[in-house]
């Protein structure tokens, strides 16, 4: 590159920062008003005064204030880390790129790089929080023509596990059907199908400690409503969005969630990254259960032992279950089932312990559904059989119902 001082003077006059940024990639550890200071030496160059500059019309001697400003804008929201993003007037980034390619120059930066860096340096300095271009807490965007400021404020990723030890909850919020949220005479003017969730007994301890404006949950699979999930829980996350408070106080929220008497208990809350969200939604685990199965008559001993062998290490075709059908594609699915053993039993019921694979819909292995399901326990036997009640008792592969 070679700018000479007739090129350089044929430009409308710029400050010596600006001057200085057409040559921000020569050399490390100087700032670009050094730079422009050497230049303008050198080639003899008379710099404009800052606000009399074409390109950046003095917006740097308003760093402080949009420092400050910045400063106070992200106050309330507690954060640790920070990263700084500017617009500028579209006639800024013009003039900039016009002078640019007059000098054919390649060594420049733009205005809002340095812009960005200045400001987030004399935010960290001011401040003691560190600029982060990952993963920040907060992301600034200051707009330097109307000087408003945007804040995006980082969720917080909460994982635990939980345990359900009542039936008839879902394990998240489940908006009416009628009115969609809004509330309506079917849903009581709650806007829900059921009056709460795994996931709003525990965001309820959540949210106040955060101060946070949602919850989002996510749960590896999830219980059917009249199912209990026992053993060590089931594994999820709880989203929290724009929360003003990040460091939650874990163990209490875990004593306040346990304590609460409504049948939910969690273990091992802790901060996770945002990742872990999918994560967990892809984990694609065995489960086991506890089936309590009805039979409509006698069944021998012999003969419940024979099917259930039978059906031990078995793949099972599901089609999509009537019970499911108006929310799923209907479509046949191949499962194995890992284990199956009998727990206890009486001539009119059973109770079974089965593993199985992910995604195995354990109701329709034991009635068949209708014959959407094969082979299934209550074929095998040759009488009716009934799901009198369900329980998850491990999530996990290495949690077989064999040990
Ligand atoms: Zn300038
Ligand atoms: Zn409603």
């Amino acid at each position: 590159m070679a700018i000479g001082s007739e090129s350089l003077g044929q430009q409308p006059r710029l400050c010596v920062r600006c001057l200085g940024r057409l040559f921000a990639k020569v050399g490390k550890g100087v700032s670009n008003p050094e730079r422009g200071a050497v230049v303008s030496d050198v080639l003899g160059y008379e710099p404009a005064k800052p606000d009399a500059c074409p390109v950046c019309k003095g917006v740097f001697d308003s760093l402080i204030r949009f420092r400050d400003r910045v400063i106070r804008e992200m106050e309330p929201w507690e954060h640790s880390s920070f990263l700084i993003g500017s617009r500028f007037d579209p006639a800024v980034v013009e003039a900039e790129e016009g002078v640019w390619a007059a000098l054919r120059t390649d060594k420049h930066e733009p205005i809002k790089m340095e812009f960005n860096r200045e400001l987030g340096k004399a935010v960290a300095l001011a401040t003691g929080k560190e600029a982060n271009f990952e993963h920040p807490d907060v992301t600034v965007v200051l707009d330097t023509t109307y000087e408003t400021v945007d804040l995006q404020i980082a969720a917080v990723f909460i994982r635990g596990n939980y345990r359900k030890l009542v039936r008839g909850i879902p394990q998240t919020r489940w908006p009416c059907k009628a009115c969609m949220g809004k509330g309506c005479r079917r849903c009581g003017g709650t806007g829900k199908m059921y009056q709460t969730s795994v996931e709003e007994i525990i965001a309820a301890k959540l949210m106040p400690q955060a101060n946070a404006s949602a919850h989002f949950f996510h749960g590896m699979g999830r219980e059917d409503i009249d199912a209990r999930m026992l053993g060590d829980g089931r594994p999820f996350i709880l989203e929290l969005r724009d929360p003003h408070r990040r460091a939650l106080d874990l163990q209490r929220a875990e004593m306040e969630v346990n304590g609460s008497g409504e049948g939910v208990e969690v273990t091992g809350l802790r901060p996770a990254a945002s990742t872990e969200v999918a994560e967990i939604k892809n984990e694609r685990t065995d489960k086991v259960y506890r089936v309590f199965v009805k039979f409509d008559a006698e069944v021998a001993e012999e003969k419940l032992n024979e099917v259930v062998s039978a059906l031990r290490g078995s793949r099972i075709v599901q089609q999509t279950p009537t019970r499911v059908a108006h929310r799923r594609a209907d479509m046949a699915r191949h499962r194995i089932v890992r284990d199956m053993r009998v727990e206890g039993r009486d001539g009119k019921g059973a109770v079974l312990l089965v593993t199985a694979e992910t995604g195995t819909y354990i109701k329709e292995l034991v009635t068949g559904d209708g014959g959407r399901t094969t082979p299934n326990l209550s074929e095998l036997l040759g009488v009716r059989c009934a799901v009198e009640a369900l329980d998850v008792i491990a999530i996990g592969a290495d949690k077989g119902c064999e040990q």
